[in-house]
């Protein structure tokens, strides 16, 4: 029997590591990318570089496999129009419609009444003005592109709208600071039947607004549990995805805000692949390429720390023992801030964090 093909939109390492799940599951993948020197190069099964705004080459790419998918949100609304067939697309055309504008997605989440930051969409120095008056502290947010916190700034009391105002280079909005006590994220899977299921719930702690370490199993009370599942479930079946999507969430002493939503495979999702009875890559591939979502069982409990710019250099040499398990993405170039590897430290599965 032929196995079928998946096709991935971009080669960064989520796609490298969609690649390798893909073959735990018995499926090809076919991976479409703008560079030629990506970490997914040599992962999968069939490779093309290309541009994404290349209507001929997305067509004979799309053909060329049985479902595609994405590993990053900034894929071109326009990419993803030129695929003739779309029920080949998964998990599908509105997830990425509705999180690639922060704005947008905020509106989506007030629709489906989930609790979120105060926000305010950015447009004249009067919304700066309201802002400093109504939440204080503030965080400006680019409506798009943004990601490993770049294209935001803090907004201060004392700060002068004016300034500020000419700081603004594109679209944004303007969220209250939320003062949580800490973070986490749900990875939560969704099949082609609409069945859902989610991996143990983590702790995140950023540095630099980059995440740098994830914590499970962690403590949290019935409540917070329900009211995380229940969010989550209530966004990816709105979304009517397939795959899997990661919501970040702030903890505050009595609250529970959806931060944002990443409609594919998450960062915070990385210490699956050592430390559960299936990986959060693998997972989706399984509802992508049409099975069920499979419930995930916790081997050990995890501490993923991510590789950050040069830290990668105390890395490279070193070997996977039975307690740290290293990923390396292969990345060509070291850059400040840019995720370069993670690694995965595993304690007996008693311990909460
Ligand atoms: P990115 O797309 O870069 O991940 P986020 O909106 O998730 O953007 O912001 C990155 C990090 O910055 C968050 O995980 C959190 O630590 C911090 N942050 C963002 N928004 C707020 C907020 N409203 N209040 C407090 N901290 C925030
Ligand atoms: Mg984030």
């Amino acid at each position: 029997m032929t196995k079928p093909i998946i096709g991935i939109l971009g080669g960064g390492q989520l796609g490298m590591m969609l690649c390798d799940a893909a073959k735990n599951i018995g499926v090809e993948t076919h991976v479409f990318c703008l560079d030629n020197d990506c970490p997914s190069k040599g992962r999968s099964t069939y490779f093309s570089v290309g541009d994404y705004a290349d209507k001929k080459e997305i067509i004979k790419f799309s053909n060329n496999v049985d479902y595609i998918t994405y590993e990053f949100e900034n894929i071109p609304i326009e990419t993803i129009d030129f695929i003739t067939d779309q029920k080949k697309i998964r998990p599908g055309k509105k997830s990425l419609l509705l999180t690639q504008d922060r704005l947008t997605e905020k509106k989506f989440l007030d629709k489906l009444k989930v609790p979120i930051a105060p926000y305010k969409d950015l447009r004249t120095i009067d919304d700066i003005s309201y802002a400093k008056n109504e939440f204080i502290d503030s965080i400006i947010k680019t409506r798009t592109l943004g990601y490993d916190g770049k294209g935001q700034f803090s907004l201060k009391e004392f700060d002068d709208p004016n300034e500020v105002f000419n700081k603004i280079i594109s679209d944004s909005i303007i969220e209250k600071r939320i003062p949580f006590e800490f973070e986490v994220s749900v990875i939560i899977a969704r099949d082609i039947k609409g069945n859902t299921s989610f991996f143990p719930i983590g702790k995140n702690i950023h540095e630099n607004h980059i995440l740098k370490h994830t914590y499970n199993p962690i403590s949290l009370s019935k409540n917070q549990t329900k009211k995380l599942i229940d969010y989550s479930e209530r966004i990816i079946t709105e979304l009517n995805h397939i795959g899997v999507l990661a919501v970040e969430f702030f903890i505050t002493k009595d609250q529970i805000l959806v931060n944002e939503i990443a409609p594919r495979v998450h960062n915070s999702g990385h210490w699956t692949i050592d430390a559960c009875s299936l990986s959060q890559f693998e997972q989706h591939m399984i509802c992508v390429s049409g099975g069920e979502v499979k419930e995930p069982v916790l081997k050990n409990s995890a501490h993923m720390i991510n590789i950050i710019g040069e830290e990668i250099e105390d890395w490279c040499d070193k070997n996977n023992t039975e307690k740290v398990k290293i990923h390396l993405y292969n990345k060509k170039e070291t850059k400040k801030g840019r995720k370069m590897g993670h690694i995965t430290e595993l304690f007996n599965k008693e311990k909460i964090f």
